[in-house]
This record gives C-alpha cells, sequence and structure tokens, in this order.
C-alpha cells in the first residue's frame, strides 16, 4: 500500500507526473520544480514510509534500490561519467516537505557546495 501522500497519488496515476523510471518497487519521476537541469525522485512504490527516520530493518533493502536506481538512470541517459548527486532531507530542519521517503537525483550541471 502506498501511503495518501501527494506521492501516493502519483504512484495511482491521480495527478499526473513526468515519469522517467520504474520496476517492481521504485518509481522515478521529474521534480515539478527542478533545482538543476536534471532533477528526479524516487520513490518507493509499495511501503507507506514517511521519512528516512521510520525505515524498519526489513525495509532496508529499499533505500538500496532507490540509489541503484538513480545510479541506472544516470547510466541510461549518459551523465554518470560527468557525475551527480543523491539527496535524501529528512524532516523539517532538511526542508522534508512531502513525507512520503524520496531519494533526490540532481545533474547536468557542476554542484555547489551545500549544508547550510
Ligand atoms: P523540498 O520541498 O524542500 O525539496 P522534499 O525533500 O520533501 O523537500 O522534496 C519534495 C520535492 O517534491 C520537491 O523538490 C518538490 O519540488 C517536489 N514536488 C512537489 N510536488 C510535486 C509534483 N506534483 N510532481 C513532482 N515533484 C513534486
Amino acid at each position: 500500500m502506498s501511503q495518501d501522500t501527494l506521492f501516493g497519488k502519483i504512484i495511482r496515476r491521480e495527478i499526473p507526473a513526468t515519469i522517467v523510471y520504474e520496476d517492481d518497487e521504485v518509481l522515478g519521476f521529474k521534480d515539478i520544480a527542478p533545482q538543476a537541469p536534471v532533477h528526479v525522485l524516487f520513490i518507493p512504490k509499495n511501503d507507506a514510509i514517511p521519512t528516512l527516520d521510520d525505515v524498519q530493518p526489513s525495509q532496508a533493502h529499499l533505500i538500496g534500490k532507490l540509489a541503484m536506481a538513480a545510479a541506472e538512470y544516470a547510466r541510461c541517459e549518459g551523465f554518470a561519467q560527468d557525475g551527480y548527486r543523491i539527496v535524501m532531507n529528512c524532516r523539517e530542519h532538511a526542508g522534508q516537505t512531502v513525507f512520503h521517503i524520496h531519494l533526490h537525483l540532481l545533474a547536468g550541471a557542476q554542484l555547489g557546495h551545500f549544508g547550510t
């Protein structure tokens, strides 16, 4: 079951998204407000997990699945060699706004340092 968040609606195709990756466990779609020339979000399709802090040991493999999906997408799109960044925000101080865990993939330009 997917949680009833905005991203749950995207999983269920109730609202539109530009889906660029899908397998049995992971959905990848373009961020609606891109922060880099490439900005794709990768989410688990079948598990309702609000934040990274809520991931149970039995669900830990999903974090690897998200990262591997991002890496595969980067290779398929031809920018893996140039490089990319993956980010997961957890709760308020990180700016998390959608409480269905998601991995940001940012690429397509030289990215600046971050932290504040
Ligand atoms: P932040 O909003 O600070 O980036 P998150 O890490 O929770 O925090 O990221 C949520 C992301 O979801 C944002 O980058 C936002 O642009 C994106 N987003 C929100 N609504 C949609 C949508 N309908 N389709 C695609 N991306 C979306």
